[in-house]
């Protein structure tokens, strides 16, 4: 059973929750959005990350479902399992969420300690104008498809590291400092028609879009936005899998109508972000519902799973 079967199965108690946060109404103009992320020692990070990555990250992950909506950050809490109490780490992995937290003018307003296997879970909540809120579910068919950035670095990051190399800085920079990108996700309010963060690769996480918008799609493995180094890497190995599906990128996967496409150049010149258009949004096929075509890709990819 997958991560998705097991939350339909067991969690899917009626309400909505398919989207990046969960859309909460305060009064009749604004919602809170709302999300929780946790990073497991040898799961998500090696044991050897500092703590000032390790906290760096397991905000930033956090920040990134509230890009992807499009929210203003607002607070957070922090439930950190520690197996004993260091204090030089601990006063590393605090200084570096708070830098972050105030880079983003988010609050720490509450948390949990408790004693075991490191273990960092986040929960990040912001605020939205009501029905603003960038979705999955959006997405119409004759948009753009768009990501933000490049895509494949931290898988590449993560792939050197459990292979005993030495990833270059800038590769371990994508890795463990991903940027979440806040700024974009508001800017394209009114702009976008669905919005998604690429966490486990741009594959799985544009699908996630797919279903929701009951919508196929058609995207280009030639124009797709690569580092020098993730491509002279897929010169060598044709390992378009881990672009795909490698995951951790946390870039903004999002669809625009010709209507916006205007809009959306402006936003790119004022934020100095790198955007990318890599495909179409198409018609669903009657044959198979929700379709994924990858023009130059003779293979599927497997996507993370958790379990
Ligand atoms: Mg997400």
């Amino acid at each position: 059973m997958n991560e998705f079967d097991l939350i339909k199965k067991y969690f899917d108690w009626g309400q909505d929750i398919g989207d990046d946060c969960a859309l909460v109404s305060v009064n009749r103009y604004q919602q809170l959005a709302t999300t929780v992320d946790t990073l497991i020692e040898g799961v998500h990070f090696p044991a050897d990350t500092t703590p000032q990555d390790i906290a760096y990250k397991a905000l930033a992950v956090n920040l990134s479902d509230l890009a992807a909506m499009g929210a203003t950050p607002l607070y957070f809490t922090l439930a950190l399992t520690l197996p004993s109490v260091n204090e030089p780490w601990l006063e590393k992995f605090s200084q570096s969420l708070r830098v972050l937290a105030q880079q983003c003018s988010i609050h720490l307003i509450g948390g949990d300690t408790t004693k075991g296997a490191l273990s960092i879970t986040i929960n990040a909540t912001g605020i939205l104008t009501k029905n603003q809120a960038l979705l999955r579910s959006g997405a119409q068919a004759g948009d753009s498809i768009f990501v933000s950035n490049t895509l494949g670095d931290a898988a590449l990051a993560w792939q050197q590291l459990q292979n005993q190399q030495n990833p270059s800085t800038a590769l371990l920079e994508n890795f463990n400092r991903p940027e979440p990108r806040i700024k974009l996700g508001q800017s394209l309010l009114g702009i976008a028609n669905s919005c998604i963060d690429i966490s486990d690769g741009l594959q799985q996480d544009l699908s996630h879009i797919l279903t929701c918008s009951k919508v196929g799609a058609s995207i280009d493995l030639d124009v797709l936005p690569l580092s020098a180094e993730v491509a002279k890497h897929i010169a060598n190995t044709s390992d378009w899998c881990m672009v795909l599906a490698g995951g951790d990128d946390y870039e903004l996967c999002f669809t625009v109508s010709e209507a916006h496409i205007n809009k959306l150049k402006t936003v790119q010149e004022e934020l100095g972000v790198m955007l990318t258009k890599i495909g179409v949004i198409t018609l669903r096929s009657p044959v198979s519902q929700f379709r994924l075509t990858i023009e130059g890709l003779d293979k599927t990819c497997k996507s993370y799973q958790h379990f």
